[in-house]
């Protein structure tokens, strides 16, 4: 049997009372280790979290708590190899996609440590300047933001166990809230390992970091009015949560990050021979192919003017065709795995549903892997999807499939092509390509409504851009309606969640010592 994972609750490492899910490697198939949380006691896991590392977090300042940052950030940096050894057995990702996932979550504690550190040695924020209530100036209504008194729960999905966790938890420490982090039973062993070290080095609080490793039962039950609860994964998981009594009868409030189905959009009027042609080609290959298309904020259609379906389908498909396939500790490989079977059965049916209602431009499922088993590894080749009828393709603006799949549509001009973006109803983020600066502008600002970021590639920042699909901590991550409706990160915003607004209405000498 392989090692049973153990979790960290209550102040202490505690084993589950059962034999455990076995967690593999994608591409060799071997198993790994197991997680289990059969028989632990939840309730007194939780109190202690919300009482001990509550407390404890709260008598300090934000300066001190973005100092505990910084020293999680060295700890990290110190086990950095071991986290890439853990990101390549068990997510079976590149070099490349796991420094996304694990050198971007230290990236973000690290721009939190420092964000944080501007609010300087205070226990609560101000909301804006004092508003009169009245005619006289003597009474006045000033808003407060103080940290929330209870833990934040976080429910992670399988493709970002490090970002996931400290995109998260860095905003939540900051802001003096301890964090409960369950991670995706798939691909659990790096969150565990990550607390591991953290709590091992003694850097927080008591209380102020425990995780919970295997099945989600319980969790939900545990949940108090003060905490709050933040969700990454599928928009159905989504639907359980949103209905589950705790956040519809006791308020707990919840932030949901679920699936899109994001765009990038070639504006009119640059040819195939331009830069911005160039850019959106290399952006929806990359998107395509980092994390083997695992990433909820990959590109999944591609939308450019009718008449350069052609030459965009031949130029995407060109570099598709040289993306090797296989074992990612092959250094001829240049895209991993899909992180377990059930994503690699979960990939095929998607792609085969819609095959239904587009062509195969580039076929990647035939592709031969390198140095890889193709009936034991959870491989397979990007595939590059087009329709002629983008009005016509409902299935293509609403299923998202969750790997190295996109799919190419041509639009007739720039209000058709931001009515076909709008079909997602709601996603993380669009791409757009061009290099008119007023159209880019206009248009950013059209479909800012029903996207959490847009991301415009000029190419005068051919070389800057940070990419379509990266999160970058200082920029809002979320999106409205089918996206789930959350908002993380975004700077110093993410703390907003973690806090409770009132209104402390005094006279001004009262509200001057607030200051
Ligand atoms: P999932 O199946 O919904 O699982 C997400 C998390 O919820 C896992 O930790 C899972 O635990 C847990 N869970 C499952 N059933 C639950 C229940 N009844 N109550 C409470 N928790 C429950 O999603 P996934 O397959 O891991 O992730 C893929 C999806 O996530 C994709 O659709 C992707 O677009 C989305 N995603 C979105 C973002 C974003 O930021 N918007 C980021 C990444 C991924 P177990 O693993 O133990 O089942």
């Amino acid at each position: 049997m392989t090692e049973l994972l153990s979790n960290y609750l209550g102040g202490k490492w505690q084993a589950g009372s059962g034999t455990g899910t076995a967690l593999f490697d994608p591409v060799l198939g071997d198993e790994l280790v197991r997680v289990d949380a059969t028989g632990l006691d939840l309730a007194a896991g939780f109190a202690f979290a919300r009482e001990q590392g509550g407390a404890a977090l709260r008598a300090l300042t934000y300066r001190q708590r973005s100092a505990l940052l910084a020293e999680v950030v060295k700890v990290l940096q110190a086990n950095r190899d071991a986290y890439y050894e853990i990101a390549t057995a068990n997510s079976g990702t590149m070099k490349n996609d796991s420094a996304v996932d694990i050198d971007g979550g230290i990236f973000t504690l690290g721009t939190y440590a420092k964000l944080g550190d501007t609010l300087g040695d205070r226990h609560y924020l101000l909301d804006g300047e004092a508003a009169r209530l009245g005619k006289d100036p003597l009474f006045q209504s000033q808003h407060v933001l103080v940290p929330t008194r209870g833990v934040a729960l976080f429910i992670n999905a399988f493709n970002f166990p490090s970002w996931g966790l400290w995109e998260k938890a860095a905003p939540a420490l900051l802001a003096g809230v301890p964090v409960i982090v369950k991670p995706a039973t798939a691909t659990a062993w790096l969150t565990q390992r990550m607390v591991h070290d953290v709590v091992e080095a003694g850097v927080l609080p008591a209380g102020a970091l425990s995780v919970v490793c295997g099945s989600s039962a319980g969790l939900l039950d545990q949940l108090q009015p003060f905490d709050v609860v933040s969700f990454t994964g599928s928009a159905d998981t989504a639907a359980v949560i949103r209905s589950h009594p705790a956040i519809a009868q006791r308020s707990v409030r919840v932030n949901i990050e679920a699936d899109s189905i994001n765009s990038a959009v070639l504006l009119p009027g640059d040819s195939p021979d331009t830069a911005a042609f160039d850019l959106l080609v290399k952006e929806a290959v990359r998107e395509m192919t980092v994390k083997s298309g695992q990433k909820c904020t990959a590109i999944r259609r591609v939308f450019v003017p009718e008449a350069l379906f052609g030459q965009a389908a031949e130029a995407i498909g060109a570099r598709l065709s040289k993306v090797t396939v296989g074992n990612p500790r092959n250094e001829a490989v240049r895209m991993g795995a899909l992180v377990s079977r059930a994503q690699f059965n979960a990939v095929q049916e998607g792609l085969a549903n819609l095959r239904k209602h587009a062509q195969v431009l580039h076929d990647g499922t035939q592709q031969p892997l390198v140095d890889a088993d193709p009936a034991v590894a959870c491989c397979i080749g990007p595939t590059l999807l087009g329709v002629n009828d983008a009005d016509a393709a409902g299935a293509v603006h609403d299923t998202e499939v969750f790997g190295p799949v996109a799919t190419l549509l041509p639009y007739r001009d720039t209000v058709h092509a931001l009515a076909l973006v709008r079909r997602c109803q709601g996603s993380l983020v669009t791409s757009l390509y061009g290099s008119n600066a007023a159209a880019l502008g206009a248009a950013a600002v059209e479909l800012a409504d029903s996207h959490g970021r847009v991301h415009v590639i000029s190419p005068d920042v051919a070389q800057l851009h940070t990419g379509h699909g990266n999160v970058m901590p200082q920029s809002l991550h979320g999106g409205p309606g089918r996206a789930g409706g959350g908002e993380e990160l975004g700077g110093l915003r993410a703390l907003n969640f973690y806090h409770r607004r009132s209104a402390i209405q005094a006279s001004t000498a009262v509200l001057d010592t607030l200051a």
